[in-house]
């Protein structure tokens, strides 16, 4: 088969089960075409194959849906997209992730028996903290993509802006004692609030930014975030809603594959933390900002001002953080002068509530 002919394919776009029928063309990236329109173009170089059946070429693409695929049947056109695609088998098992694979399975194994033993919050609670950080990050990895395609925004890139808000994360992480790399972006979406991805990730929605007042009240938020962080409550969370099906997924070491994808984003957007998460991950809170010599009422301001009053319930976005009575007590009570510098200078504030509109 010549590279200029259309290649016929199956695909589906990541977002619903359907395959469609396209032609692939080989132009300056793998080009999807529908009659009449190139619906998506897919550079060489973020071309993975996929698991399926030996006789098919199944692919992915890591800057696209974590789900699209690509599915070639005839032989000869699959010699011409592999021919095309340098980094096919990139990131693919050799034999040091085997070894790591085999050890997780028996280890998940162990777990599911567990788990029909003592069931799945004793399994999640003694899990998530032994579990590495290499598993969690590759599950985060996994869900990334998907969990901003949920929120339908972007990471916002104003360079200035990213400066101020990783001034302001670093100063948290050596406050609370954290040594693990950790990212931190601001997404831009009207959502007010901020959340942990498995394996160090953490997202602030533009939404609360635009409502904070004061770098202290981030910063507070951020903290608590850096408190789930530290007692893994993400992962204990997934664990827990996802029970039997999720440590199938890591025996068969497909936790970033197909339909984990999904769930496990769901379940970091809409699932909350039990009450005991949330006051653990406010104390962390409160006891980082006393280090920085600043005080922790901002947070709960800040919580307040979002949440508003309890009768206001239809409007509660922060699903994951309700702000109960409690826990507003305990900031207020948390309340001390400020001894520490600023966390912020005033231009550094300015440049991070400006971060999704600088280019
Ligand atoms: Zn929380």
């Amino acid at each position: 088969m010549a590279s200029d002919q259309p290649i016929p394919a199956l695909y589906l776009d990541g977002r619903s089960n359907r395959k469609r029928s396209v032609e692939l063309r080989l132009a300056s990236g793998l080009e999807i075409i529908e009659p009449g329109a190139v619906v998506e173009v897919w550079p060489y170089g973020d071309i993975r194959r996929a698991d399926g059946p030996p006789a098919l070429l199944r692919l992915s693409c890591i800057s696209a849906l974590p789900l699209a695929r690509l599915e070639i049947e005839d032989a000869a056109a699959q010699a011409v997209v592999v021919a095309a695609c340098p980094s096919l088998d990139v990131g693919r098992s050799g034999p040091a992730q085997t070894r790591r694979i085999v050890v997780w399975s028996v280890a998940a194994l162990g777990s599911i028996l567990v788990l029909a033993i003592y069931g799945i919050p004793f399994a999640a609670d003694r899990l998530a903290p032994i579990l590495p950080l290499s598993v969690e990050r590759r599950i985060g990895e996994g869900v990334d993509q998907q969990i901003r395609f949920m929120l339908g925004g972007k990471p916002c890139t104003g360079a200035e802006g990213q400066a101020a808000f990783t001034a302001l994360v670093d100063q948290l992480k050596r406050a609370g004692g954290i040594d693990e790399p950790l990212e931190a972006h601001v997404v831009s979406s009207p959502v007010p609030n901020a959340f942990a991805l498995p394996g160090g990730r953490i997202y602030l929605l533009e939404g609360l930014l635009q409502k904070a007042q004061t770098p202290d009240e981030v910063a507070g938020i951020i903290a608590h975030e850096l408190g789930h962080v530290q007692h893994r409550d993400v992962m204990r969370k997934i664990i827990q809603t996802g029970g039997t099906s999720f440590l199938i997924g890591l025996l068969f070491g497909d936790v970033a594959g197909a339909g984990a994808v999904i769930f496990v984003s769901r379940s970091i957007l809409d699932a909350s933390y039990s009450r005991d998460a949330e006051r653990n991950a406010d104390a962390f809170a409160i006891e980082v900002m006393h280090k920085l010599g600043r005080s922790a009422r901002p947070m709960g301001e800040l919580l307040f001002r979002v949440t508003g009053a309890e009768a206001n319930k239809s409007i509660t976005i922060l699903a994951g953080h309700p702000l109960t009575e409690d826990r507003l007590a305990a900031m207020k009570a948390a309340d001390r002068p400020n001894s520490g510098p600023e966390i912020l200078s005033p231009r550094q504030w300015l440049e991070l509530r400006s971060i999704c509109k600088a280019r």
